[in-house]
């Protein structure tokens, strides 16, 4: 039996819980990301955060993209996974003096730098390897994202890049830094960002940014707009792939580039989320007062979204066919948080029953824990259906 995009009687057969990944999607997606960006030579760097599963990463390495990565292990997950060294970029507010090093030591394509000390530290830690070091500048741009608070990263309160008006400053200081050079500008104003039209307040603000750049005498190659994004969370079947081209057209409508800059996106989210679901059992269904539960063997432990941003993710049950019924989903966690959907419509559940909660395929395995020691959940692949070691 199969019910949509999955494999049910394979699935049965392994233990629960589990991640499943439609490696045919993930390829589809990063097909039309190529023709998209290759369209206007675009760079697209993997934001590793997203999912760092090994056999994701060589998926995603092979399509020939780089990567966008928050810390030291992701640089070497990244580079071990097959991403060139010259096309891996390296942002953070907190990069230690051991993650700066080891960017060094691999020759990481450019940092992208969000504080004046840290700026600094980079310069002196170059310094001592005598190596001149391609630094980006991160800034915010105070562009509302209109996304959840916790995924807004572009407003003067976010603790993210430099404000606009510390840069007379920095490029004043960075005239004097002799083991850095500075090619570019970057930002990343939030995720999950559904309307492309949020994108022009950013275009505008980096055209304006160039401006200034020029005129303090600098010669920036490379501009760097980040990710965000989204994806529909609501009908995953009806939008697996978002509207790459739309997105794309809008910087190329929107962004002035100079002569032979190059324009780099760092999505996440929009590539690997709708290729992944958590698949889960039925444990126990609970009638209580005025509700029932059905009580899964996953929960947040193993997708984190739903209680930390109040996230929406599709449940479904991919065991049965029988009528709907409401449940409110939830897992074995002892936190009331630990809840997936509320007043839900399944078909009806039995102990046992397969469930999928889709579009796990970003911020999902990434930022499972072992909370209540549980086990984290293996990964499969549609291509061949046997765990990951
Ligand atoms: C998280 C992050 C991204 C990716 O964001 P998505 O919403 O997943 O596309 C890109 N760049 C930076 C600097 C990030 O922190």
């Amino acid at each position: 039996m199969t019910k949509g995009i999955f494999p049910v009687d394979k699935l049965d057969k392994i233990e629960t819980p589990f991640y499943y990944y439609d490696i045919e999607l993930l390829k589809k997606t990063l097909d039309i990301v190529k023709t998209e960006t290759s369209k206007y030579g675009y760079s697209q760097h993997y934001a590793v955060k997203a999912n760092a599963n090994r056999t994701i990463l060589a998926t995603i390495a092979a399509a020939g993209f780089g990567a966008d990565c928050v810390s030291g292990n992701e640089v070497k997950a990244a580079i071990n996974a097959g991403f060139p060294a010259s096309k891996v970029v390296f942002a953070g507010v907190g990069k230690t003096d051991k993650e700066i090093n080891l960017a060094l030591d691999y020759d990481i394509f450019c940092f992208n730098v969000e504080s004046l000390p840290e700026l600094e530290v980079i310069n002196e830690l170059s310094g001592k390897k005598n190596k001149r070091t391609k630094v980006a500048l991160r800034i915010n741009p105070n562009v509302d994202a209109h996304t959840h608070e916790y995924i807004t990263t572009g407003l003067n309160e976010n603790k993210f890049g430099f404000s606009l008006s510390s840069l007379p400053n920095v490029v004043k200081v960075l005239k004097e830094l002799q083991y850095v050079d500075l090619i570019g500008i970057h930002f990343h104003i939030g995720s999950q960002i559904t309307e492309v039209e949020t994108f022009k307040p950013l275009c505008e603000k980096v055209n304006e940014l160039q401006t200034f750049f020029e005129k303090e005498g600098f010669d920036l190659t490379d501009i760097n707009v980040g990710g965000g994004l989204g994806i529909d969370y609501d009908d995953p079947n009806a939008n697996p792939i978002p509207d790459f081209a739309g997105y794309f057209a809008i910087f190329n409508q929107n962004l002035q580039l100079k002569n032979k800059q190059k324009l780099h996106f760092e999505l996440g989210r929009s590539i690997v989320a709708q290729c992944g679901s958590l698949i889960a059992r039925v444990t126990y269904i609970k009638h209580g007062e005025s509700k029932q539960f059905a009580i899964l063997d996953t929960g947040m432990t193993d997708l984190i979204r739903p209680a930390l941003y109040q996230a929406y993710h599709k449940v479904e049950n991919i065991s049965s066919n029988l009528p709907e019924q409401k449940y409110d989903v939830v897992g074995p966690i002892c936190e009331s948080s630990d809840t997936f959907v509320k007043d839900y419509s399944l078909n009806e559940c039995k102990r046992g029953d397969l469930i999928a909660l889709r579009s796990a395929g970003a911020y999902g395995e990434i930022m499972a824990s072992q909370y209540n020691l549980r086990d984290i959940p293996k990964a499969y692949f549609s291509n061949k259906l046997q765990a990951e070691e």
